[in-house]
């Protein structure tokens, strides 16, 4: 792929942009030099600006989405987007959310532009776990695990029952619930089946994965060994 290309890509810029980037001598190798359009090159080795280039295509982000931010590259603001780079919303292709957390909800989300890696992970077929900690308007009957964990719950207006779920009792209004779907506000409408209402609703877990070091608004590109901890 050519340079130009590659930094529109990237979001750096239209192919004019990118090639006045280019021509004003802003892109550099690591010995300072400038790179011409033709040059071979190298992403780790590029500079612009002398600041290195935006993570390689190929990227998963972990970002802790805040309560009020939506999933989306267009919507009423504020948006995900508005938490990262915003040349990550410009890139081709986008790096998109791994299913999504509602405006109302906060937590873990995924983020990457490898398409195949999120079809894989948000596919019904994967049946990755993803563990919220949930708060309730009323105090839980004592009940709810057994109807979660039977595997005969149908939500309102669906047909095909839940898969088990998992929930741990923390007390009498906390508790975390394990899912391995990702059906519509499915956490939610789960508590609505069981005549209670989730007040605040926070990811705490995709799979293996934590939010960790990973402070609320903030993100991170996945480290080698967190990627080891997604399904291959
Ligand atoms: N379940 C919900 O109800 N909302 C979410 O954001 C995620 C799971």
């Amino acid at each position: 792929m050519s340079l130009i290309k590659y930094l529109g890509n990237l979001g750096y810029g239209s192919r004019r942009e990118v090639t006045a980037l280019v021509s004003a001598r802003r892109v550099t190798a690591l010995d300072g030099r400038a790179v011409m359009a033709s040059d071979p090159w190298v992403h780790t080795d590029l500079r612009i600006d002398g600041e290195p280039l935006d993570p390689a295509p190929g990227v998963v982000v972990i970002l802790h989405k805040p309560v009020g931010f939506v999933c989306s590259t267009q919507d009423v603001p504020p948006l995900i987007y508005d938490l990262l780079p915003a040349r990550f919303a410009r890139r081709t292709p986008v790096i998109a959310p791994v299913g999504r957390l509602d405006r109302d909800t906060s937590g873990l989300l995924l983020l990457t532009d490898d398409g195949a890696l999120n079809h894989r992970l948000t596919s019904p077929r994967s049946q990755l776990s993803k563990t919220y900690r949930v708060t309730l308007a009323h105090p839980l009957t004592g009940n709810e695990a057994a109807i979660f964990s039977g595997g005969t719950l149908r939500l309102r207006g669906e047909d095909t029952p839940l898969l088990p779920a998992t929930l741990t009792v923390l007390n009498a209004q906390t508790a975390e619930m394990t899912i391995h779907e990702g059906r519509y506000h499915q956490v939610r409408r789960m508590f609505v089946a069981v005549g209670n209402h989730v007040t605040a609703l926070h990811r705490v877990a995709i799979g293996g994965l934590t939010l960790s070091d990973v402070d609320l608004g903030t993100w991170r590109v996945l480290t080698d060994q967190e990627l080891g901890l997604l399904p291959g």
